[in-house]
């Protein structure tokens, strides 16, 4: 929702110049100039940013809930505006961990907490921040055709809810990523994923409005 005007005449900037070997890092230093936090196939390791990244939502989700007094329900609202090719993925990532998870439910809509973003990174997808406190999660084209993409995105959806990578981890294991290899088909959060989420989502939540 961003900068999708930006993002574009950068990759066009980088194909007039004949720059294919940096198209590769173009987009997310069009969206911002927040740090990496990691990549889906394990070459990143920033957990910092990607604290950094989890804190943006809960940040923007407490803000929410503070202005409108009666809600109860923890909704974390996201875009799909600039992820077009994603929709199928994206919507059934979010029914995946909505009938996962207790504490914490994932609504597309309008002045979203964080937005997908899709278009061709070296790195592959992450999550990150764009350098003003918003998070937002790239979809890399060429890894979602190589590993399971409803996998993808379900593990990119799992650091908007606060889990860490755990690239050592099986394929039964959705943070493991891209470690267990692109036959890996499995697209749904164990069961020690699900209650860590909902205990992020229960306390996690209350830290943020204290702060
Ligand atoms: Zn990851």
């Amino acid at each position: 929702m961003r900068h999708p005007k930006v993002l574009t005449s950068v990759l066009t900037a980088a194909l007039g110049l004949g720059l294919a070997a940096s198209l590769g890092t173009a987009p997310a230093a069009a969206v911002g100039t927040g740090t990496l936090t990691r990549n889906y196939a394990g070459s990143a390791e920033e957990a910092k940013a990607n604290q950094a990244f989890f804190d943006a939502v809960v940040k923007s989700v407490a803000k929410k809930r503070a202005a409108v007094p009666g809600a109860t329900a923890v909704t974390v609202v996201y875009s799909t505006a600039n992820a077009p090719s994603f929709r199928t993925q994206i919507a059934r990532s979010a029914q995946i961990w909505n009938s996962s998870v207790a504490n914490v439910r994932l609504v597309e809509g309008s002045n979203p907490d964080f937005a997908y973003y899709e278009g061709n990174d070296s790195r592959g997808s992450y999550a990150s921040t764009d350098g003003h406190g918003s998070g937002y999660i790239f979809l890399d084209y060429r890894q979602n055709q190589q590993y399971n993409s409803t996998r993808v995105t379900a593990h990119e959806t799992g650091h908007v809810l606060g889990l860490p990578d755990h690239y050592s981890g099986p394929c039964s294991e959705l943070m493991s990523g891209g470690g267990p290899g692109t036959s890996c088909q499995n697209a749904q959060p164990n069961a020690q994923e699900r209650s860590r989420v909902d205990q992020l989502w229960r306390y996690g939540l209350a830290s943020a409005f204290k702060g």
